[in-house]
């Protein structure tokens, strides 16, 4: 029997899972969803990067992808779906209605919610964004299924046809396999920047169904959006900086930190911490990389004062050159690096910005 095959005759002996809930036999779902985000009506990049695991996923299971999209105005949605199809997905729901154009979580779970409960697809991927933290349990809550918060590898039990969702536990030093054998759909999150972008192929089509928010949408908003407001945005976001400079627990004051955000500004990049350091105060918690913070892919990673503890390291991982600035040499941080500096950085971090501007100066642009 093809994988294809058992995973449609999978079946579950409902009243020993919960009699209670709704019956939902694996075999009659088929499908893996990605749902896409909109950010000022574009589809954005971590929606995309979902669709990289779900056609792996897909091409094992023997099945299609298809993108979901939900936004107040048709033709910006229609772009994103089309889109996601050019990167991947085999055709896309859109769901349009004003009901949507305040984005409240509970809103945007209950019209995915009801969809599914009309098509029953096995898998719905979403970034865990913002947003995407947010609405995803909202879902799972109201499918009575269960959710894989920020995994990190996706794989299909060759058995049973079911998704692996794998994720580090909480001492990130194994990988917990986490599967749902008797509900669907399974879902699951992934960081940003965990999965590259999927390439896009112009030539790719697909059809793009249009459904009405009206007929979807089955929760009464509990929150009302007054008024929206952008904070910052004049700096590169994190997860999209080609330079990041992230100081440790070792840098110890903010006016340490001030010192990495002037070599930061001289690569053109941005400042980041370990959690040591947000937890001290050093730096917000938006900046935090790791297990708990984000995942960051920048061409030059310089790692100042920080030990290279698991849970840092994991959010690293897609960095291309790593650099640690260190003043112990056995600190692990070493192990993740291209070049490793044992010194104070208070010493290096100066030479470094020196360095900098004197190539500047002579004309040979960024000094690295
Ligand atoms: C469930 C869980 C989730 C976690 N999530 C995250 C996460 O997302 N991100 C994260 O970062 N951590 C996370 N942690 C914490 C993690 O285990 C470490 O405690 C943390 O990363 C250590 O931060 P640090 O390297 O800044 O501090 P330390 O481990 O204290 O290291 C400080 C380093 O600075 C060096 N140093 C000191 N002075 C100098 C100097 N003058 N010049 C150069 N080097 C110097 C020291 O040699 C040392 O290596 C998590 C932990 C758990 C349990």
């Amino acid at each position: 029997m093809s994988l294809a095959e058992k995973r449609k005759a999978k079946r579950v002996n409902c009243a020993t899972v919960c009699p209670d809930w709704g019956c939902r036999q694996p075999g009659e779902h088929e499908g893996i969803w990605v749902v896409g985000e909109l950010e000022d009506g574009v589809i954005s990049e971590p929606s995309l990067q979902m669709l990289t695991p779900a056609r792996n996923v897909a091409q094992k299971l023997g099945t299609f992808v298809e993108g979901i999209v939900l936004g107040p105005e048709e033709a910006e949605a229609r772009e994103a779906a089309e889109e996601m199809i050019r990167r991947g997905a085999d055709r896309a729901t859109v769901i349009v209605g004003e009901e949507l154009a305040d984005r409240i979580p509970a809103v945007l779970a209950s019209a995915i919610a009801s969809l599914a409960d009309e098509r029953r697809p096995d898998v719905i991927l979403m970034s865990a964004t913002m947003r995407g933290r947010e609405v995803a349990p909202y879902i799972a809550s109201l499918l009575r299924a269960g959710i894989t918060a920020d995994c990190t590898q996706f794989d299909v039990d060759e058995d049973s046809g079911d998704l692996f969702m794998i994720r580090p536990p909480f001492a990130a030093i194994l990988l917990a396999y986490i599967k749902t054998p008797t509900r669907r759909p399974q879902i699951a999150t992934a960081r940003p920047n965990v999965f590259p972008m999927p390439p896009r192929d112009e030539s790719r089509e697909g059809p793009v169904e249009v459904k009405r928010a009206t007929d979807y949408v089955r929760a009464r908003p509990q929150m009302r959006l007054i008024r929206s407001e952008v904070l910052r945005k004049d700096e590169v976001p994190l997860e999209k900086a080609e330079y990041v400079v992230a100081g440790g627990k070792g840098i110890g004051t903010k006016e340490g930190f001030a010192a990495l955000e002037a070599l930061a500004n001289a690569l053109g990049g941005v400042v980041a911490g370990s959690r040591r350091a947000v937890d001290l105060g050093l730096v917000p918690h938006e900046k935090q990389v790791g297990q708990t913070g984000k995942s960051v892919r920048p061409k030059l990673y310089i790692a100042v004062g920080i030990s290279g503890a698991a849970q840092h390291v994991i959010g690293i991982r897609e960095a291309g050159t790593v650099v640690a600035i260190n003043i112990d040499r056995d600190a692990p941080i070493f192990k993740s690096a291209d070049y490793g500096i044992v010194a104070d950085w208070h010493e290096v971090v100066p030479a470094l910005l020196r360095e900098i501007e004197a190539r500047r100066r002579m004309g040979s642009g960024k000094g690295t």
